[in-house]
């Protein structure tokens, strides 16, 4: 990228300031701004409507962080998993889904991930690096443009760890929140961590009203230490804690993700133990049958497990789901398209 400014990547006020300090006038940004993120062109000499000297300048100090489709997988249902090529040859991969209250896409945060989550393929190589806000607006964006059809709903869930990667993915949101750009509702914004607790205290004084989504996976710390390397660095009751503050600070009815592992986590006294841990709190718990990974040991939880626990919860009051299967026919778990890609590139 040179020196060059990540124009993308900037809200609003920021491109003021960008734009003052190249010696031009103020009310250009809104301008810029609209042809990047609501227009969403990938080139300076697309702004039709800003001299020619100025779209000079422009090209001169910043740039239009680039993303290109090198390949995507579609399934019998609908969902398309892409893979895109970044600026520097790394390449991360997006899910388009459809559901009956609009489409949603599944974005990447980082590069691989450091988080090392036992049942999670985007973890097998590490963390390469953070993604910048322009790249989260890139798989978007580039979705939205390749497949023509409007988008509704984000989903923070793909390679990475969000909240480690925590100002890119703030400047992310307001960006794609913002009016004079895909204007998309904050409360069709979800954001997933496996349980970062300082940045969830942050996360909640942002007033934003997103949903977050707790990676959970367990009912105690034995378990999901096993599952979960971050349970070293942070307790399980301190992880509840904070979720129950969020909801205080918020009044966001929070979501647990709970991947059912066969002889792992799917236990009739595993379901009791979670209704006792989250008791009382404004939840919502995704019920989801873990992927089978390659490298990894863990198996699906056969039907009659997830429906016995779900009803133990559900008997509990706690409102929960069995998460559908979308695009199983196409490998759509979380870092596998990006692994067999690297594998076969290396
Ligand atoms: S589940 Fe999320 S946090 Fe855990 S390793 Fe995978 S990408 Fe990282």
């Amino acid at each position: 990228m040179n020196n060059k400014q990540d124009i993308l990547a900037m809200t609003l006020d920021e491109l003021e300031k960008f734009i003052d300090s190249i010696g031009e006038k103020k009310f250009r940004s809104k301008q810029i701004y609209q042809w990047l993120h609501e227009k969403r062109v990938t080139s300076f000499y697309e702004m039709t409507n800003i001299s020619k000297s100025l779209q000079d300048k422009l090209n001169e100090n910043s740039i239009i962080t680039p993303i290109k489709e090198i390949t995507k997988l579609e399934s019998q249902d609908g969902t398309i998993k892409y893979l895109f090529e970044l600026i520097d040859n790394n390449v991360v991969e997006s899910v388009f889904m459809t559901y009956k209250h609009g489409n949603s896409v599944c974005i990447s945060s980082q590069v691989g991930c450091r988080m090392g989550c036992k049942f999670c393929a985007s973890t097998i190589g590490g963390l390469e690096r953070n993604l910048s806000a322009s790249e989260m607006l890139g798989q978007i964006y580039e979705i939205n443009r390749i497949s023509g059809k409007k988008i509704s709903n984000i989903v923070i869930m793909g390679t990475g760890e969000p909240l480690d990667n925590y100002d890119e993915l703030i400047k992310f949101i307001k960006i794609i929140n913002s009016e004079q750009g895909m204007n998309i509702s904050q409360r069709n914004i979800t954001v997933s961590t496996c349980g970062i607790i300082d940045k969830i205290y942050a996360l909640a004084k942002e007033s934003m009203k997103i949903t977050l989504a707790i990676s959970l996976h367990a009912p105690n710390n034995e378990i999901r230490k096993k599952m979960m390397p971050v349970a070293n660095v942070y307790e399980y009751d301190e992880l509840i804690k904070a979720c129950k503050d969020y909801v205080d600070i918020t009044k966001r009815r929070i979501t647990f993700e709970y991947s059912l592992v066969k002889d792992v986590n799917d236990s009739i006294e595993c379901a009791l133990r979670l209704s006792k841990v989250l008791k009382g709190i404004l939840c919502h718990v995704n019920l989801i049958p873990v992927n089978t990974i390659e490298e990894r040991d863990y198996r699906h939880s056969n039907s009659e497990t997830i429906n016995a626990f779900k009803n133990i919860l559900e008997k509990r009051h706690i409102n929960c789901t069995v998460r559908r299967e979308l695009g199983s026919d196409i490998d759509a778990a979380c870092g596998q398209l990006r692994r067999s890609y690297n594998k076969s590139n290396l």
